[in-house]
C-alpha cells in the first residue's frame, strides 16, 4: 500500500491493484470519516439485547445488555427512540418534547436510561439503538431492539375540608378529610403554608397521617394552607386555599403558663431523657435515611419536617417553577453588566425594582437563544430547587422571568462573586478566624440543606458565593452539568450515567453513585482545604485517576501552610473512608463554633491525638440547636432574645444565670424556672456522658 513501502492491507480491507494507495473495505465493513486509511475496516454493532423495563407510574427505567457484536470498534453508544401508540398499537406518533431522558436521549455511554414525563395509562414503544462510528456510513439497518410498555393510570386524589383542631400563639394543629374511594393507596400527604400577604413563600411539610402540627409560627397571624395527597401514581391537586389563624399573645395564656410551669418543669426531666434517646437513635438512623433519600429524589422525612421536592417528580416541570418561584415582571429588571458565564448563558448584574419595595442589586442568569424545550426546563429547574430554600447561607431566589424571552433566573447579588476566585485574589489576606467564619457559614447552609433532605452533589468553593460582608452562601443547584454529555468543563468527568467532579467527590459516590449528605460532607472537607489554602486546586496537577488511586490508598490532602491543626483534623474527619464515621453538618457547625469561641485553639499547628474537635461522646448539647432546645421546652418565643444576646449554642446557655435571663428579657418567673431547670438537667447529663 502506498508509494514507498508496501504493507499488508489493514484488517477487513483489500485491494486488487498492486501498489494501491488505499485498501478498500470488504463488503459490509466501513471506515468512519475520522478513520485513517491505515486503520482496519469495521462494521456497525449488532442490536442491544435483553431490555429490562421498570415502570413506575409515568416514569420508565430501561436497562439492557451489550450487543453481541461491537463491530470491532470501541466507540459504542446508544440512543433511545420513543413513540406513543393508540390502544390498538397500530398508530404510533413520536413522543412529545416534554418527555425527559436522563442522562440523555442520544450519545448514551451507559446501558441505562430513565424516562420521565410520560402520560399516564398510555402505550409506548421504546427502541434502543446501538451506534458506533460507522453506523452513519453503513448501508445496513441500524441495530436496535424495542419494547412495549403501558404506563400506570394517574388518578388525582382530591383532598378537602382542612380543619383547625387546635391553635396556640405559635402553632396550629390541622387535619383534613381523606378521600374514601381511591384507586391508588395514599402514601403521604403534603401540606404547604405561608403567611397571608407574604407573596407565596410556601413552606412544605409532609405527613403520613391526615393531620399535622405546624409550629414556630408567628403570633396572631393568618396563614394560607393547602394539602394534596401523594399516591403511587404521583401527586394529586392541591386542595383549595384555607386560611387559619394563630392565637394572640394574651395575658391569660401567660398566667396559665406560669401556673403550669412547675408541673411542666417536672415533666421536662422525662422529656429530656426521651429527647436524649431520640437524639442517639436519630444519629444512628440518619445515615440510613440518607441512603433511602437518594433512591427516589423525594425525601420522606419525619412528619412535620420541611422537605425538599425534586422538581423532576412533577408531571409538568413548569408547574414546579410556578409553585416554587415567583414570576417577575420584566419591566422591573434593569440589566447593567455581564459578570460571569453560566451553563446556559450569561450571568449579569442588574437592579430589581418591584413597585413599593426597595431597589436591590440582583444577579440575573439568562438562557441564551436557540435552546431546546428540554434545556429551558433544565435551566429553570435550578429556580424550582433554589426557591424551596430559605436560609441566610443559601443563595436567595428573587424570582424568574418565564413569560418573555430570554428566560431569566434572578437571585440576590453577591458582591465578591465565587469563593474560589475570591480567595485566589486575596491570598493570605484573611486571618484563620475569618476563614473559620466563612466555613461556619457554609456548614450552616449545608446543615439546613441536609435537614431538608437535599443532597447537593457539587459542593466546591466555585459554587459558593461571597457577599460584601464575607458571608458565604451555597449556590449552584442546577443539575445540568451532571447530565449534559456535551459539556466540555474538564472539572466534570464522565462516568456511567452522568458527570462527576472527581476531586470533590467521596469515593463511594464515584464508585457506585452513592450520593448522600455524608458524601456532601466529604466535599465540604475539600472546600475547607480550598479555603485554608486560598483557592489552591485540590490535589494540584494530579490526574483524576491518580486522585482516585491515591484516595483508595488512604492518601489525604496535607495541611495547607499556616492552617491550624484542628481545622486539618476536621478535614480528615470529613474524609473518612467509612461514610457513617464522618461528622454530620451539625457536628461541623458545633465544632467550628467551638473554635470561634476559643480562637487560641487556632494557633495550634500540630495535631493532637484525641481528635481535638469532634467529641464523639454522646451529649445532648452536641447536635441540638438553641432553637430545637427551646422548642422542646415550649419556650421558642425567646429564641430571638437568646440569639441577639449572643447565646447561640447550648454550651453558652449552660452557663446562664437568672440575672442573664432578666437582662435578655425573660422576665416571667415561671419561664425563668422552666429554662433554668432544663439547663440544670443538661449539665447533669453532660457530666454523666463524660464518664462513658
Ligand atoms: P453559575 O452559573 O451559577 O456557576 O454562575 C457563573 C458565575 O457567575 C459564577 O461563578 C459567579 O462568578 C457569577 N455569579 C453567579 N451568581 C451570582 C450572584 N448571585 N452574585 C454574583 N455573582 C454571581
Amino acid at each position: 500500500m502506498g508509494a514507498s513501502v508496501c504493507r499488508v492491507c489493514p484488517i477487513n480491507s483489500n485491494t486488487h491493484s498492486p501498489g494501491a494507495a488505499v485498501c478498500s473495505c470488504r463488503p459490509g465493513y466501513y471506515r468512519a470519516p475520522t478513520d485513517t486509511p491505515d486503520m482496519a475496516c469495521t462494521r456497525p454493532p449488532s442490536a442491544p439485547r435483553n431490555i429490562v423495563p421498570q415502570v413506575n407510574d409515568t416514569m420508565v427505567v430501561l436497562e439492557w445488555s451489550e450487543p453481541v457484536e461491537r463491530g470491532g470498534r470501541s466507540d459504542l453508544s446508544y440512543a433511545v427512540e420513543c413513540v406513543r401508540c393508540g390502544a390498538s398499537a397500530s398508530v404510533c406518533v413520536p413522543c412529545a418534547e416534554s418527555v425527559l431522558y436522563r442522562p440523555t436521549q442520544t450519545g448514551l455511554m451507559g446501558r441505562r436510561v430513565v424516562i420521565h414525563g410520560l402520560q399516564p395509562h398510555t402505550r409506548y414503544t421504546f427502541t434502543i439503538i446501538a451506534i458506533n462510528g460507522v453506523t452513519a456510513v453503513s448501508s445496513t439497518h441500524t441495530a436496535s431492539a424495542s419494547i412495549n410498555i403501558t404506563t400506570s393510570s394517574y388518578v388525582l386524589v382530591p383532598v378537602s375540608g382542612i380543619r383547625k383542631t387546635k391553635a396556640s400563639e405559635t402553632s396550629l394543629s390541622l387535619s383534613w378529610s381523606v378521600p374514601e374511594h381511591t384507586l391508588h393507596t395514599i402514601t403521604e400527604f403534603q401540606l404547604r403554608y405561608c403567611l397571608q400577604g407574604e407573596d407565596e413563600a410556601w413552606q412544605y411539610v409532609s405527613s403520613k397521617q391526615n393531620s399535622v402540627v405546624l409550629s414556630n409560627l408567628s403570633r396572631s397571624s393568618q396563614y394560607k394552607v393547602q394539602v394534596r395527597a401523594r399516591t403511587s401514581a404521583g401527586y394529586g391537586q392541591f386542595s383549595s386555599l384555607t386560611t387559619v389563624r394563630t392565637l394572640p399573645d394574651d395575658a391569660e395564656s401567660h398566667t396559665r403558663m406560669i401556673v403550669t410551669g412547675v408541673l411542666v418543669a417536672m415533666g421536662l426531666l422525662i422529656l429530656i431523657a426521651v429527647v436524649t434517646v431520640a437524639v442517639f437513635c436519630f444519629r444512628k438512623h440518619s445515615r440510613l435515611r440518607d441512603s433511602e433519600s437518594d433512591k427516589n429524589g423525594q425525601y420522606l422525612m419525619t412528619p412535620g419536617m420541611k422537605v425538599y421536592i425534586d422538581p423532576f417528580t412533577y408531571e409538568d416541570p413548569n408547574e414546579a417553577v410556578r409553585e416554587f418561584a415567583k414570576e417577575i415582571d420584566v419591566s422591573f429588571v434593569k440589566i447593567e453588566e455581564v459578570i460571569g458565564a453560566g451553563e446556559f448563558g450569561e450571568v449579569c448584574r442588574g437592579r430589581l425594582r418591584v413597585p413599593g419595595k426597595k431597589e436591590n442589586y440582583v444577579a440575573i442568569k439568562t438562557l441564551k437563544g436557540g435552546y431546546t424545550d428540554k434545556q429551558r426546563r433544565d435551566f429553570l429547574s435550578e429556580a424550582s430547587i433554589m426557591g424551596q430554600f430559605h436560609h441566610p447561607n443559601i443563595i436567595h431566589l428573587e424570582g424568574v422571568i418565564t413569560t418573555s424571552c430570554p428566560s431569566m433566573i434572578i437571585t440576590e447579588y453577591m458582591e465578591n462573586g465565587a469563593l474560589d476566585s475570591f480567595l485566589r485574589m486575596n491570598e493570605a489576606q484573611f486571618t484563620p478566624l475569618q476563614c473559620v467564619g466563612m466555613l461556619r457559614g457554609i456548614a450552616s447552609g449545608m446543615k439546613y440543606l441536609s435537614e431538608m433532605g437535599f443532597v447537593h452533589r457539587d459542593l466546591a468553593a466555585r459554587n459558593i458565593l461571597v457577599n460584601s460582608n464575607l458571608v458565604c452562601k451555597v449556590s449552584d443547584f442546577g443539575l445540568s452539568r451532571f447530565l449534559t454529555e456535551s459539556s466540555s468543563d474538564p472539572t466534570y468527568t464522565s462516568s456511567l450515567g452522568g458527570k462527576i467532579p472527581i476531586r470533590w467527590t467521596a469515593p463511594e459516590a464515584i464508585a457506585f453513585r452513592k450520593f448522600t449528605s455524608a458524601s456532601d460532607v466529604w466535599s465540604y472537607g475539600i472546600v475547607m482545604w480550598e479555603v485554608m489554602s486560598f483557592g489552591e486546586r485540590p490535589y494540584w496537577d494530579m490526574s483524576n485517576q491518580d486522585v482516585i488511586n491515591a484516595i483508595e490508598q488512604d492518601y489525604r490532602l496535607p495541611r495547607p501552610s499556616d492552617c491550624p491543626a484542628p481545622l486539618h483534623q476536621l478535614m480528615l474527619d470529613c474524609w473518612q473512608r467509612e461514610r457513617a464515621s464522618r461528622p454530620r453538618f451539625c457536628d461541623l457547625v458545633n465544632s467550628l463554633d467551638k473554635l470561634i469561641r476559643n480562637p487560641t485553639s487556632l494557633k495550634h499547628t500540630t495535631h493532637t491525638q484525641d481528635g481535638l474537635l469532634l467529641d464523639r461522646r454522646p451529649s445532648l448539647s452536641q447536635c441540638v440547636s438553641v432553637s430545637e432546645w427551646l422548642k422542646g421546652i415550649k419556650m421558642e418565643r425567646y429564641e430571638e432574645n437568646f440569639i441577639q444576646a449572643g447565646f447561640t449554642t447550648l454550651e453558652l446557655i449552660s452557663q446562664i444565670s437568672t440575672e442573664d435571663l432578666l437582662r435578655i428579657g425573660v422576665t416571667l418567673a415561671g419561664h425563668q424556672k422552666k429554662i433554668l431547670s432544663s439547663i440544670q438537667t443538661m449539665r447533669v447529663q453532660s457530666k454523666n456522658s463524660l464518664r462513658y
